[in-house]
């Protein structure tokens, strides 16, 4: 955008957060050049600026799990058939999903099209999650108390066949870590399971500034196959839920699958109790779902790939040479600290371009602080400082030297800031209601032409439930609103307000991603 057109029009992403969500959304993604849409359905290509936040997201955990005593090892990306049977409400869940890979060659038919030929004996199932070919593994790997516990992560690409895919938040491939622990108490795997639910809660809530609810999902939303569903469940600023993680209990379901046992201390055989958790590149479309605005991308420091960009600002090649040497010299100094465990990553943008496209380019792409150094600046040695976190024309001359010196305490409050943007956003729009009337008119939306977007309503309710499988399942139906999550610190005695059975605490009712 040109900065005479951004001028014009008030806000520099079109439409707005409250005009067109989920649009605006898909030109946040765009104006900050982070994804596109591949050829491929449902699949997309991740440019340098989104891969390089998911590097430090990435970056984040990996350094938690090995902390945590796990260690990264990687399996492949082809899973036999037959496996996948092996644990039977696994393939159910899994099967609708599933790419399948039936031949092996290509030849050129006599129309000179490619002919897929060469049949598998076997069919190949390109991996959704990786329980049962790592569970192959673990058989092996086990085989008394002593090898337990057996604690792994894998870094890879998974497919789901998904059929309402968006960028980041749903799609077909995407990237993950998945990690999948042994035990060899059900005490044991059920600590584990907890304490990764906590790693990721710590990296959403203090990384990433989202702020999460942990708790456990209801017998519905659990993953195929598991015991157990823990979850951290997001707010997005259409009031929507963002499911951001998931750690699961797998209790002895897959040991028994894949013939995971070990010899105990007694000298008995005994099956291994087993976990698994996986977060992925959605945490990316939730960090913007929760922080950009109706100007772009807004990046938490700690997770931004570019911390402090640093703005030329000349008019004539005598001035450039004088003010890049200034804008280096600072982008120096900055360089030599460190926050957010890493020495800060700045930028000098010497591109040849408008000083006012510059600005806007670096607004959309979130970058959390704004440099502007022209001549008349150098000569009181002071720098115009602005904060993505505010109005993009509040501006603060800083000396230089404070600024160097305050930087890192300046990111901090910008990351402190949007967390806390994000919780009183979260707290406004949620609501204990204890009422059927009050539960379907919270749900609700006011009613719009036909060919315009739902308008934004609702938000999370707490309300009590006694777990009532089937109405839960009406609620979806009239409502598309599920239980996000039956959260950890909730325990409250109550009346369901749908069947009034008595309830032993609330739960978090949300439409969802
Ligand atoms: P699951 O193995 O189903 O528990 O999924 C693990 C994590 O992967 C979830 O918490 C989601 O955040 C994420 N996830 C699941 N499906 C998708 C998808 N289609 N695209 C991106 N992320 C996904």
């Amino acid at each position: 955008m040109s900065s005479q057109s951004s001028k014009k029009s008030a806000t520099a992403i079109s439409p707005t957060r409250g005009e067109n969500y989920a649009e605006w959304y898909q030109q946040v993604v765009k104006a900050a050049d982070m994804a596109e849409n591949s050829p491929v359905r449902g699949c997309m290509v991740i440019k340098p600026w989104g891969y390089s936040l998911w590097e430090n997201i990435q970056r984040v955990l990996d350094d938690k799990f090995k902390e945590t005593g796990h260690q990264n090892a990687y399996f492949p990306l082809f899973i036999p058939l037959s496996f996948l049977q092996k644990e039977a409400a696994h393939v159910e869940g899994f099967a609708k999903e599933c790419a399948v890979v039936t031949h092996h060659r290509l030849e050129v038919g006599s129309d000179g099209k490619l002919i897929p030929t060469g049949e598998l004996e076997e069919p190949l199932i390109v991996r959704p999650t990786s329980e049962t070919i790592i569970g192959d593994a673990f058989a092996r790997w086990v085989q008394s108390y002593r090898d337990l516990p057996l604690l792994i992560n894998q870094w890879a690409n998974v497919v789901r066949w998904e059929m309402r895919t968006r960028m980041f938040l749903r799609t077909a491939e995407f990237l993950w870590q998945e990690g999948h622990t042994a035990h060899a108490t059900r005490e044991e795997a059920l600590e584990e399971t907890m304490r990764m639910l906590e790693v990721y809660a710590e990296v959403a809530e203090q990384w990433m500034a989202v702020p999460v609810i942990k708790g456990e999902k209801t017998a519905g939303e659990r993953f195929p196959g598991a015991e157990q569903t823990f979850c951290i469940e997001a707010m997005m600023q259409d009031r929507k839920a963002l499911q951001a993680g998931t750690s699961h209990f797998l209790g002895q379901n897959f040991a028994k699958a894949s013939e995971i046992r070990f010899l105990d201390s007694q000298g008995e055989q005994q099956y291994a109790w087993t976990t698994s958790w996986g977060v992925s590149t959605r945490l990316i479309g939730g960090l913007i779902m929760t922080h950009a605005d109706d100007d772009g991308l807004v990046l938490p420091p700690k997770v931004a790939p570019v911390q402090v960009v640093i703005l030329p600002i000349y008019r004539t090649q005598d001035d450039r040479s004088r003010v890049l040497e200034y804008c280096h010299a600072v982008a120096r100094a900055l360089r030599s600290q460190r926050y957010a465990e890493r020495p800060l990553s700045v930028q000098v943008d010497e591109r040849d371009e408008r000083g006012g496209d510059k600005v806007w380019h670096w607004i959309k792409k979130g970058v959390p602080l704004r440099v502007e150094i022209g001549p008349r600046d150098i000569e009181k040695d002071a720098l115009l400082v602005a904060r993505r976190d505010r109005a993009h024309k509040d501006k603060q001359a800083i000396p230089r030297g404070e600024f160097v010196a305050t930087v890192t305490t300046i990111l901090e409050s910008i990351q402190e800031a949007l967390f806390e943007r994000a919780r009183s956003f979260r707290e406004q729009h949620t609501r204990r209601i204890d009422t059927r009337q009050e539960f379907y008119d919270w749900f609700t939306p006011e009613r719009v032409q036909d060919n315009e977007p739902t308008p934004i309503h609702g938000g999370f309710a707490l309300a009590h439930f006694s777990g009532d499988v089937q109405l839960e399942a009406q609620i979806k139906a009239d409502l598309g609103v599920t239980v996000r999550c039956i959260p950890q610190d909730g325990s409250e005695s109550g009346i369901c307000p749908f069947t009034g059975a008595p309830s032993q605490q609330r739960v978090v009712w949300a439409k969802s991603y």
